[in-house]
């Protein structure tokens, strides 16, 4: 086999090896059922299992409530920008709260002014997205249909450490590029929702977790495959369901739980491995700037910038060359990203690190 290398990729991100193996092994014939679960029917018993066992396995990891649906939808994290405004805020006569903490909340807000009103209750933007906000800073409706928020940043490299307090207002997260890398209090959420393939598996499917008592807050019927009532009535199966994408969300989240142990324990993995980066980066006099306020930093994109661009350039190709790869910053922000969800080893961190302290040393 070709050698792996260290993939810093924002997403379609690193998967951990175990599940890649497995779904190598079983490429062919799936145990049981001798044909590929790419061939399958989707309404055949094998598939509901894998189906089934995937979501007890994100149940388990999330501890999410009996009181939450999960669904497995297609469309990605941007689907669910618009799914969430069309089901909850179109003709319902109240404003939606957005939290605007960088890129993706903008893309979010976007699609909901199409639907109806909507109010800012918080913007970083003047501050160039360099922090979440506090409670006391958020300037919420009484009467929001629902508060929406972005917990990971994933190009600005910020994220919440807790919930925004939204009172009784339901709460609504996009959670693509942190789902998976710590425990959550499930039952703060109305829907949570978020893109696999950073944490979860490949690109493809997009885990939305959801609150019962958000049906009855749904608007009038609307398109089949964008009325959350389709997917939650058939199972995730109105139509043909990306079952790969799930398969692949299944090994991961066993993945988490029988090796790593839970999330509690990726979590301090993920801050221990950010902390590495995020040392060499505040430890290095200022050659290199982080982008994130301490309080804000992520603990799965950590981005920061270096005194021109043509360093940064070098930084990027001969860490390449080293077998690490995915350092370049979003385009819209310039700069380097290391992205460093569940699947990339402390052991990436560390050789990052020490190609850092190193790059500094000959350039510095
Ligand atoms: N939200 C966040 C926080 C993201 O990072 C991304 C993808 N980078 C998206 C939404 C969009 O996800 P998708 O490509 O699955 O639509």
């Amino acid at each position: 086999m070709e050698k792996r290398i260290y993939n810093f990729s924002a997403g379609p991100a690193a998967l951990p090896l175990p599940a890649l193996e497995e779904a190598q092994r079983d490429l062919l014939a799936l145990p049981g059922v001798g044909m590929s679960i790419m061939e399958i029917s989707h309404r055949s018993k094998q598939c509901l299992e894998v189906f089934e066992s995937c979501e007890a396995n994100l149940r388990k990891l999330l501890s999410i409530p009996d009181s939450h649906k999960v669904l497995f939808l297609h469309g990605g994290a941007s689907l669910q920008f618009s799914m969430v405004p069309i089901n909850l805020l179109r003709g319902s006569g109240k404003p939606a709260d957005y939290i605007i903490t960088g890129s993706w909340a903008k893309k979010a807000i976007k699609e909901a002014q199409r639907e109806g009103e909507t109010n800012v209750a918080w913007d970083g933007s003047g501050d160039n997205f360099k922090r979440v906000p506090k409670d006391s800073e958020l300037q919420l409706s009484s009467d929001a249909a629902y508060c929406h928020y972005t917990s990971n940043e994933t190009i600005q490299g910020i994220e919440f450490d807790k919930e925004p307090d939204t009172g009784d207002v339901p709460l609504i997260c996009d959670a693509s590029s942190n789902f998976l890398s710590k425990p959550l209090a499930m039952d703060r959420y109305g829907i949570l929702y978020a893109g696999a393939q950073k944490n979860a598996g490949p690109a493809g499917v997009a885990i939305v977790i959801m609150r019962e008592d958000m049906i009855e807050r749904f608007g009038e019927e609307t398109h089949a495959m964008l009325d959350y009532r389709n997917a939650i009535d058939k199972q995730s199966m109105y139509n043909t369901p990306p079952v790969f994408a799930v398969y692949m969300v299944g090994l991961v989240a066993k993945w988490l739980v029988e090796t790593i142990g839970g999330l509690d324990k990726m979590q301090k993995i993920n801050k221990d491995k950010a902390q590495l980066l995020y040392d060499a980066i505040d430890q290095s006099g200022g050659f290199y700037k982080g982008h994130a306020e301490k309080d804000s930093r992520s603990a799965m994109n950590v981005t920061w910038t270096m005194e021109n661009s043509e360093l940064e350039q070098e930084f990027i190709s001969s860490a390449q060359a080293q077998g690490l790869s995915g350092l370049k910053g979003h385009r819209s922000v310039g700069g380097l990203r290391a992205s460093i969800y569940n699947a990339m080893p402390v052991a990436g961190c560390e050789t990052l690190r020490d190609f850092m302290l190193e790059f500094q040393k000959n350039k510095g």
